[in-house]
């Protein structure tokens, strides 16, 4: 638990949330603003900051919860598909600092763009691929 962390409080009650699903070590709730209705929020109720710092198996605490909730927020709120995402750090758009999956119903006619990717130039995605595995050896 972080104090000044506001998952931490929504997660004891402190903060009102719009509570979705819990279980013991996972918490889901309704995002405020959401890109879609039903957008979903689902975390670890142990402080971690992000995908870094988290255990594996709280990590897949969260993506057990993830999977569960994707198919029955898809049902109730009768969406076409659904995006999965977590945000990490700042330059990747994280804002509060305690990991959480987005759950968030998509339409095709919902105005939000898919990102658009780049081409590799030749001979680069091998060299990339070789600095990734370097990391594991
Ligand atoms: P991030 O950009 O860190 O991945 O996403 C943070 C999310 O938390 C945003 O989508 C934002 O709308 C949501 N959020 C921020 N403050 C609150 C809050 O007080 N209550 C709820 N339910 N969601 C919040
Ligand atoms: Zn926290």
């Amino acid at each position: 638990m972080e104090n000044d962390c506001l998952f931490c409080k929504i997660i004891k009650g402190e903060i009102p949330s719009h509570k979705i699903y819990e279980d013991e070590s996972t918490y889901a709730f309704l995002d405020i603003h959401p890109i879609n209705r039903g957008h979903t929020l689902v975390v670890p109720k142990e402080h971690h900051e992000n995908i870094y710092d988290t255990p594996s198996e709280v990590f897949q605490s969260v993506m057990k919860t993830v999977h569960l909730l994707a198919s029955k927020i898809k049902q109730a709120i009768g969406s076409e598909g659904i995006n999965i995402g977590i945000n990490n750090e700042r330059a990747a758009g994280q804002l509060v600092f305690h990991l959480h999956a987005h759950i968030i119903p998509r339409w095709s006619d919902d105005g939000h763009m898919h990102w658009h990717g780049n081409p590799y130039q030749t001979g680069e995605i091998e060299t990339i691929k070789d600095i990734i595995t370097q990391e594991f050896k």
